[in-house]
């Protein structure tokens, strides 16, 4: 399909401030009812990191997120820890979880093995993803009894069970992708094979989402992309998993947190207030559902929902807010 000169759909602006109170008063408090939230994790490899990790939970939860996803690793190495920490959030918290599943490297009868565990386990949802190809390696160079495109995943694991599925997509087209336009193709075979939303990869420049959901409205699946954000707290990591993605980052950007590397407090502060701009922005163009890459930290993740009016509808002690 042929793409059109790109739209001015992105400009479209909602008219509802973001405090959802239908006053426009630059001091109405900011509470929106309507903005859902997903988190994810990542699976902890020390004792420290997993105790950072359950603790953020612990404070995410309060918010009530529609699911929270686990990552999973490329060849299927964090395969087991992936698999613990989906069954103890599951234990020990009502979430609902959403294990990721890359395929690459896993034959298809691990992989339906895998799904069906996790199906007899109580998952209902899983993000499916491909993964990266090793270095040196083509989709091409893949065993034919494996997988090449997580369509072929998102099809195989629908074979498996009814699992609600999640795919990832890319504002600024996956670096692999022979063409914006091919790349839009495949995420549209994700969402034939039985998708229902897909995960933005993180983006800094709030325009290259806005003009993607544009010409995602061509396939009629705009309304399934859900931003994925990434809260800056270390600029130099940041910059690296963007370099790795093919993620743009903005001069501006730079310069916001120059000079911050030891500097930990204000960091957060800088990083709290683009986050917050980001998703203001988002808010503003109609925007509901957005999820955060949390890095297992809650804080700047707790502060930006909060702004999108995202509250806890128990304290920690557990009683009801009125
Ligand atoms: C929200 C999100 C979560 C992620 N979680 C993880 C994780 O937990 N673990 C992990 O290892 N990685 C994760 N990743 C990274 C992901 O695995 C990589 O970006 C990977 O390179 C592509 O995965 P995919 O599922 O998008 O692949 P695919 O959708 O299969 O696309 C891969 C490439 O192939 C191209 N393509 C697809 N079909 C065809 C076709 N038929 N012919 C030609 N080209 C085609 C696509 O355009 C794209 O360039 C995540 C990414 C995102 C955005």
């Amino acid at each position: 399909m042929n793409l059109p000169p790109s739209s001015m759909n992105h400009l479209r602006s909602s008219t509802a401030p973001i405090d959802g109170t239908g006053s426009n008063s630059a001091h109405a408090s900011p509470v929106v009812k309507s903005s859902h939230v997903s988190f994810e994790f990542f699976p902890p490899s020390t004792e420290r990191m997993e105790q950072t990790l359950w603790e953020s939970v612990q404070r995410l939860k309060m918010l009530n997120p529609r699911f929270v996803s686990v990552t999973y690793g490329a060849d299927g190495s964090t395969r087991d820890r992936t698999h613990a920490i989906v069954k103890k959030i599951m234990r020990e918290t009502d979430l609902t979880v959403a294990p990721h599943l890359t395929c690459i490297g896993a034959s298809r009868g691990e992989i339906r093995e895998l799904a069906q565990e996790y199906w007899e386990d109580g998952v209902r949802h899983i993000v499916a993803l491909r993964g990266d190809l090793p270095k040196g390696t083509q989709a091409s160079d893949l065993p034919r009894d494996g997988y090449r495109y997580a369509s072929e995943l998102v099809a195989d694991l629908k074979s498996v069970a009814d699992f609600d599925i999640t795919v990832a997509a890319y504002p600024e087209t996956h670096p692999e992708a022979q063409s914006a336009r091919d790349d839009l193709e495949n995420l549209k075979r994700k969402f034939d094979a039985g998708a229902s939303r897909a995960f933005s990869q993180f983006f800094f420049v709030t325009e290259h989402f806005l003009r993607f959901r544009d010409r995602c409205s061509l396939y009629g699946i705009e309304d399934k992309i859900v931003p994925g954000i990434l809260p800056v707290s270390k600029f130099d990591q940041a910059e690296r998993f963007a370099g790795m993605c093919g993620t743009e980052v903005p001069s501006w950007l730079r310069s916001r947190f120059a000079g911050l590397d030891d500097d930990a407090d204000t960091r957060q502060l800088v990083a709290a207030s683009v986050a917050i701009e980001q998703v203001t922005e988002l808010f503003k163009s109609d925007i509901r559902d957005f999820h955060f890459y949390t890095l297992n930290r809650a804080n700047l993740t707790y502060a930006i929902c909060h702004t999108l009016g995202v509250r806890p509808t128990t304290k920690l002690t557990g009683d009801t807010v009125s």
